[in-house]
Parts: structure tokens; sequence; C-alpha cells
């Protein structure tokens, strides 16, 4: 496709400037006049509008085409949340408005939404407050960590070590050193899961506290989830959890429930944001009750009168992490989503994703190497099998093989312990007749990997720039010149 600087035909136009209406006495400085006329493409309107059109229809997402992408949950988001996250009164609302008396009016829509996004998320997790600053999953981490951190000096207590499965996600150790921890790997049994005497042979006294989300990685519930818990509480360490994989059990289990004390939630992901590229997110921390003092400034409170207030006299609080309350908008689309679902709608979320997950996981495993058998939760993470490895098929190839066919890839190389990882999410939202196109397709690419490599290799063959160099392409924009 061509740049819209080669479509440009000298003097075509699409718009005429009205008459100019700034004095000509005005004199404007020699040093601040261009020297040529700005390099502008001239094109007509028609021109511009096929060439949107044409760039808009390049464009991959859920709206288009199935998206599996693992660890992601990138679901269907219902276009109620876009509509009223677009209302006036949400979008041009100012942070600095009034909360009352004058313009208060104005406001007090915005903060019950925050005060009752905070009480269901407490119900949802099993928690007893929330803070909605955190503006992605990693942010909610370090918040989670600096509250863990909060705590231990409250006690007087000097620790130093956070612990983490070796399959965790990268930000979990991430977010650790950040917050100033040293971060304990903890390898993965054989069952795929971490396991309790793991756990025990890592734990020392300095042990600030866990991180852990379940379902993992590999989308395989602990259920020695709540033995964990209580060993971290042996050494007076912190059980937090990555609520990044909530998809999996929203509605049907609490992770305070299993004993851990600090949580966050990608909102993003369960309750469906529009999150290709990097963003935008939300990622709400939540606590048990004898941390909720640490929780960040300001906090909304609903008062005797019915009005909501933010309340910002909070001695032990670690401060701000955000400004103002966070990504409201996305705060918002979540809040649409759970009421638009209820209680019932969001228990069927986490089933019909469970059952979709296992569902491609039984019509592809005699094909592809299964990392884990067993029931999965919402995900399941497959490898090459060694005969596809011997004609030089990787995850890589297959992945791209999987562009040719119409669908985005599944999340390739993680989780980093499984070789040659393909970890697939199907979400709850795609149908039996998508997921069976999609098997079709990995069953077919399965099949070239032996009796036709070279094909599975060349992939992508239907695309513009078929191999970027992947890291220089997310920094130089002009893809077509690097590929
Ligand atoms: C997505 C994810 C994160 C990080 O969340 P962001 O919103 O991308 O910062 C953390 N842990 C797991 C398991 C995830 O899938």
């Amino acid at each position: 496709m061509k740049l819209v600087f080669e479509k440009s035909v000298p003097s075509r136009k699409a718009f005429r400037m009205g008459p100019r209406d700034v004095p000509s006495s005005v004199s404007i400085d020699e040093s601040l006049l261009r020297k040529k006329p700005a390099d502008l493409p001239e094109l007509s309107e028609l021109d511009v509008v096929r060439h949107f059109t044409e760039l808009s229809r390049r464009n991959f997402g859920v709206d288009t085409n199935f998206y599996p992408l693992g660890s992601c949950t990138m679901k269907y988001n219902p276009k109620v949340n876009e509509r009223i996250a677009s209302y006036p009164g949400f979008a041009h609302l100012h942070p600095l408005l009034p909360q009352l008396r004058m313009g208060g009016m104005l406001t007090q829509g915005a903060l019950r939404v925050l005060y009752e996004m905070d009480r269901f998320l407490c119900e949802i997790a099993g928690m007893d407050g929330f803070t909605m600053q955190p503006m992605a999953g990693a942010h909610g981490e370090l918040t989670g960590l600096m509250i863990m951190a909060a705590y231990h000096r409250s006690k007087g207590t000097q620790k130093k070590y956070i612990l983490a499965p070796d399959s965790a996600h990268g930000t979990n150790p991430s977010s650790a050193a950040i917050a100033g921890y040293e971060v304990i790997s903890v390898p993965t049994g054989n069952r795929g899961i971490l396991e309790p005497e793991e756990v025990r042979r890592h734990l020392n006294p300095e042990v600030a506290g866990l991180m852990l989300t379940c379902p993992n990685t590999l989308g395989l519930f602990n259920p020695h989830i709540a033995e964990i818990c209580e060993l971290i509480h042996g050494v007076d360490g912190l059980a937090y959890y990555d609520g990044a994989n909530l998809n999996a059990i929203v509605g049907q289990a609490r992770p305070g429930d299993f004993g851990f004390d600090i949580i966050h939630i990608n909102l993003h992901k369960t309750f469906s944001t529009p999150h290709g590229g990097g963003g935008p997110g939300a990622g709400p921390v939540g606590v048990r009750a004898d941390l909720v003092d640490f929780l960040p400034v300001s906090v909304v409170v609903k008062r005797d009168d019915g009005t909501y207030a933010l309340e910002y006299d909070r001695p032990h609080s670690i401060g701000y992490v955000a400004p103002f309350y966070g990504n409201f908008g996305i705060i918002l689309r979540a809040y649409v989503y759970i009421l638009m679902l209820g209680k019932e709608g969001l228990k069927r979320v986490s089933q019909n994703a469970v059952l979709n997950a296992n569902y491609l996981k039984e019509k592809l495993k005699d094909h592809y190497d299964l990392a884990f058998d067993g029931v999965c939760k919402h995900e399941c993470v497959f490898s090459p099998t060694q005969a596809m490895l011997d004609n030089d098929v990787h995850a890589l190839n297959i992945a791209k093989s999987l562009i040719d066919r119409g669908f985005h890839p599944p999340t390739i190389y993680f989780p980093s312990i499984v070789r040659e990882a393909i970890m697939i999410e199907p979400t709850e939202t795609e149908s039996k007749e998508t997921l069976d196109r999609f098997i079709a397709a990995m069953i077919e690419i399965a099949e070239l990997a032996l009796s036709d490599p070279q094909q599975i290799r060349d992939a992508p063959v239907t695309t513009p720039v078929s191999r970027p160099n992947e890291t220089i392409a997310a920094r130089v924009l002009d893809i077509a010149s690097i590929a």
C-alpha cells in the first residue's frame, strides 16, 4: 500500500481555505516564517477517504477476527461500554470540579461509579477495600507491593524477599525489584503447579510475601492454594494474587477465600476493554481489612446523607500512585460490563471460558504436544511435536501460519518453562463455529509442518510485510524500510 505522500498529485485539493481573517498588518518575525511551503500531501476528498478506509481495514482486532492471545483475555468488548463511556457527563468531566457545593452535581455520578465499583470488586474478589488508581496490572502489582512494604514497616520488621514461581508473568519479578525486593524464583513441579513443599523449602523469616496467579500461566488451578497461603502467613508474609487470570474463576471462587491478602484485577482483561497494543488498562488493587489503611489516597466514601466524597485524611496511606482516580474511562467500562452481566452472567463468563479452552485442548492434543494434561482453566499451553521441530518448524512458524489463515497468533514462547510454548486463550465470547475453524487451521498447519514444512516456514505470505525484525519494528515506524 502506498503512503499518502506517494499518492499526492500537485495542486489536487479536498479543501478550500476561507478568506484569511488575520489583518495583513500583523507582522511576524522573519525567523518564524517558513522558508518553503509545508510538505503536505495533495489529494482529493475521495483519495483521502479511500486511503484511510484501506488503512483501517488492515487493522487486526477482536472486532474483525479471532484473537486467542494467551494471558491477555482478548474477549469481545460490548459496544454499550463504549457508548456509556463516551457520554459527555462522564467523558468531559474535569477531575478538579468540586465534589459538593457548586458544581457538585456534576461529579456525584462519577464518584458513585468509583464507590460502587469498589463494592463490586470487594464482593467478586473477597476483599475489604479497593483502590481504582493503578493504570495497569503491572502498576497494580507495584502498588500492592508498596502496601506490603508499608505493612511490614508498620510492624517494624525487616523483610527482603518475594517468592514467585518460575512460571510467573514477567511483570511479577520486575514489580518486586522496582519495589526494592529481591526475588526468589520457585520452580514449578512436574504437575505444572507450585508445590507446597517447594514453597516451604524457599521460605525464610525475611520473606515479605509471595506473588502468585491462580490458575497459573499454564491455565492450571492449584489445589494447594490455601495451604500455600498459610505457609506464607507462617512467616508473617503476605500473599499477593495476580488477578490477570480472574476470567477463569470470576463468579466461581474468590482469591480472598483462598487466603490471599492483596490482589490486583486487570479490568481490561476480565471486565472487557479494547486493549490491544499495550493499553489502555486499569489495575485496581484490593486488600483485606487490616491493610485498608495503607491504600492510596484519595478514597471515595459515602456519607450518611447519601452523597459521595473524596477522603484524603489517611495517615497510613502509601500516597498517590496515579494522578487523580486512575483510568476512569476504563473503570466505567468495567462497571457497565458488570451491571450488564450481573451475578449470574459473570458466572457464565468463567464457565464458558473454561469450557472453550478445554474444547480446544481436547481437539488439538493429538496434533501438538500438550505441556500438562488434565482439565485446564481458561487457557492451555501446547508445543510443536518433536517431528515438527526436526523439520525446523517452530512455535513462531506456526503462529505466522495462523496469520495467513485469518487468526491472530496465540501467545508464543511464554510461559518460558515450556519449551516452544504456544499459549491459547479462546475466551468465552467465541462461538463453537469459530473454535472449529481455528482447530481446523491448527490441524492443517500441523499436517503441513510434516508434509510441506517450507510452506509453514515461509509464512506469512498474505500480509504487506512478512517477517520484520520484531525488536526494530517495535521502535521504527517505517516497517517497510526494515523488512
Ligand atoms: C497481563 C498480565 C499482567 C500484567 O498486566 P498489564 O495490565 O499488562 O500490566 C500480569 N500478570 C499476568 C498473568 C498477566 O497476564
